[in-house]
């Protein structure tokens, strides 16, 4: 068939998904603890209640509102989005014309060259030192080298799980004239956010979401968060509709009250703990397991047999986050689960049935 598309797009390669057949999934952060029923009766009472004849608020106000309230920060301060992807997105037709380049720092989230590049900008990468972790002077060595219009990167980093310090943060945004984008992700599992700085900087845009610490992936809600005059060209720019009504009202009745996500992030901070402790246990054991720490709810490891635990977790019916470079990223789930990929890993790499 004739190939209509561009050349560039032609040559992408798109995001997958693994296929949603293992019963345990711990290969894409998701939460572990589903909202309680009794939310989700709300939600269903909320959906009753609504025509669903007519377009959504098109800037979300309410959920807008509710999530500020939650953050601290105030509603201007907020434009939500289809899943903070959606915001990515909407940032590039923003702040970049094409061949402005973008700059992040690898591994980090695949997704921060993929729109980019598939709009036409530059995508530089630029890799981490050995401990894989980010530093101020990374990030401002490679600003002066390559003057970028954009930075982004996690913190904590997916898949890394490391922590930049909000003090190198704050000097990133201090000694750099471009947007720097801060995706906070999973800044709910530990303490080092500078959300409460986005009125003192005109280029800092934080990312929020609720698929992480909120257990509410399905939904599809992100927010980007930033000073007003940047949320009013993110508003302009974003498709008329993009938060769609039932994802507005499951916004509205599930952020009305955040104490499930206090309780979710204290469980998943002790079976990360847990699970950090028993890694690092084994990997002094059987010197083929290197642990990285983490602030996030998901732990990266790293072992030449890591094709013998990804199938061993299969057989076992879960599914985990591979690399294809010995690196691989576990999910935090129940601690029964924990246990069990623990048993399971201590049996490839040492023969020996868990007890622990
Ligand atoms: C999971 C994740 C997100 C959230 O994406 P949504 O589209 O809001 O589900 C954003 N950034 C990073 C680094 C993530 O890992």
């Amino acid at each position: 068939m004739k190939q209509y598309a561009i050349q560039r797009v032609a040559c992408i390669e798109g995001y997958t998904a693994n296929p949603n057949i293992y019963p345990i999934k711990l290969d894409a952060n998701e939460c572990a603890y589903p909202v309680s029923d009794q939310l989700k009766r709300k939600l269903c009472d909320a959906i009753m209640a609504d025509p669903l004849t007519i377009y959504p608020d098109p800037m979300a106000e309410e959920v807008c509102a509710a999530y500020a309230r939650l953050i601290g920060v105030n509603p201007e301060n907020l434009a939500a989005g289809d899943g903070s992807d959606e915001i990515l997105n909407i940032l590039c037709s923003c702040f970049l014309d094409a061949g402005d380049k973008v700059l992040y720092f690898t591994p980090d989230f695949s997704m921060y060259g993929f729109y980019a590049e598939v709009k036409g900008n530059q995508v530089i990468t630029v890799p981490k030192g050995a401990d894989l972790a980010l530093s101020a002077d990374l990030i401002l060595e490679a600003y002066h080298t390559y003057h970028p219009k954009m930075i982004l990167f996690s913190n904590p980093c997916n898949p890394t799980g490391s922590i930049l310090p909000r003090e190198q943060v704050l000097q990133v945004l201090r000694e750099t004239d471009c947007i720097v984008v801060v995706d906070e992700a999973y800044m709910d599992f530990c303490d080092q956010s500078v959300l409460d700085e986005v009125d003192n900087f005109d280029n800092l845009i934080v990312l929020k979401t609720c698929s992480k610490a909120y257990a509410l992936a399905a939904i599809r809600l992100g927010f980007a968060v930033a000073n007003p005059e940047i949320i009013q060209v993110i508003r302009k720019v974003k498709s008329p509709y993009n938060v769609s009504v039932l994802t507005q009202l499951a916004g509205r009745v599930l952020l009305e009250d955040g104490s499930y996500v206090k309780e979710n992030v204290r469980k998943i901070a002790a079976t990360r703990q847990w699970f950090y402790e028993t890694m690092c246990a084994l990997a002094n054991d059987c010197n083929v397991l290197k642990v990285y720490p983490s602030g996030a709810n998901f732990i990266l490891m790293e072992s030449p047999k890591w094709k013998e635990i990804d199938g061993a977790c299969k057989q076992n019916g879960i599914i985990i986050r591979t690399y294809g470079n010995g690196q691989f990223r576990i999910s935090m789930g129940t601690d029964e689960q924990m246990q069990l990929v623990a048993d399971i890993i201590r049996q490839v790499l040492t023969g020996q049935e868990g007890d622990a």
